[in-house]
């Protein structure tokens, strides 16, 4: 397989505690990956290694045949996509899309012919002047996709963007998330601690634990044969 993102060997240690030991992780262009584990397992650490939020201790990050492991965030083309909005409050729905743009000095017209595309895509174009705190969760995290993707990111990384919404929401935001991930062929990182939303979503998941990738597969090869006990529970392979 050729890898468009490929993680080899990062280690990442916070004081004592080792979060991240030898994840080596390959992806295909276009390709949608979930990591799916337990709370605390470094499931968000991973994403932010990769952002470039987080320095590695030890490993490559390799992006379209660049090493971009030691590069400022801005400079990474990742977008990222968090659990909680964060959504720049003192900012209408178009500004906050513009902004990565606006940071990386695009001119007016083409942040404008961008976002103009982008609220179509999540279908928030009446809303395009309103404030973060004038819409619904569910809103606000479609606004948070088409901000991440206004700068043509090279990789998408989801920390459980769904995992704040309440369960009717979450299900349609789900298969939207997907629809616009495949429109766009989007290289993508969708993290969970969801068994559900991994199986529904996924190319291929990757079960992590303990800072470690147990188990990688398509969600079917997961859920019918897992390595380990570990796995098994976690797919909810018995019920
Ligand atoms: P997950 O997203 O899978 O729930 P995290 O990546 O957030 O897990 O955290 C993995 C481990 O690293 C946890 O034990 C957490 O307490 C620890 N951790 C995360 N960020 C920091 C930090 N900035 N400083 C110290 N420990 C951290
Ligand atoms: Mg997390």
């Amino acid at each position: 397989m050729s890898a468009y993102l490929d993680l080899r060997g990062i280690r990442k240690m916070f004081g004592e505690t080792r979060v991240l030991d030898q994840v080596n992780l390959q992806i295909r262009e276009g390709e949608l990956v979930t990591l799916l584990g337990p709370s605390g397992c470094g499931k968000s650490t991973l994403l932010r290694c990769i952002a470039g939020l987080t320095e590695i201790d030890e490993g490559s990050i390799i992006l379209d045949n660049k090493n971009i492991g030691k590069l400022p965030p801005r400079n990474r083309e990742v977008g990222m996509v968090f659990q909680s909005y964060a959504l720049f409050p003192n900012l209408t729905v178009k500004e906050n899309i513009e902004y990565g743009m606006k940071m990386r000095g695009a001119s007016k017209e083409a942040r404008r012919k961008r976002s103009d595309e982008l609220l179509a895509v999540v279908d928030l174009e009446e809303k395009r002047d309103s404030y973060p705190q004038q819409l619904s969760g569910g809103q606000q995290q479609r606004v948070a996709l088409a901000r991440s993707l206004a700068i043509q990111p090279k990789v998408l990384l989801l920390d459980e963007p769904l995992s704040a919404l309440d369960a009717k929401i979450r299900k349609s935001l789900r298969t939207e998330i997907r629809d616009i991930q495949q429109r766009f062929n989007m290289t993508t990182i969708f993290v969970t601690h969801d068994q559900e939303e991994a199986l529904m979503m996924s190319d291929r998941v990757c079960v992590m634990n303990q800072g470690r990738i147990v188990q990688e597969g398509t969600p079917e090869t997961l859920y019918t044969r897992p390595k380990t006990e570990f796995v098994a529970r976690f797919m909810g392979s018995y019920n």
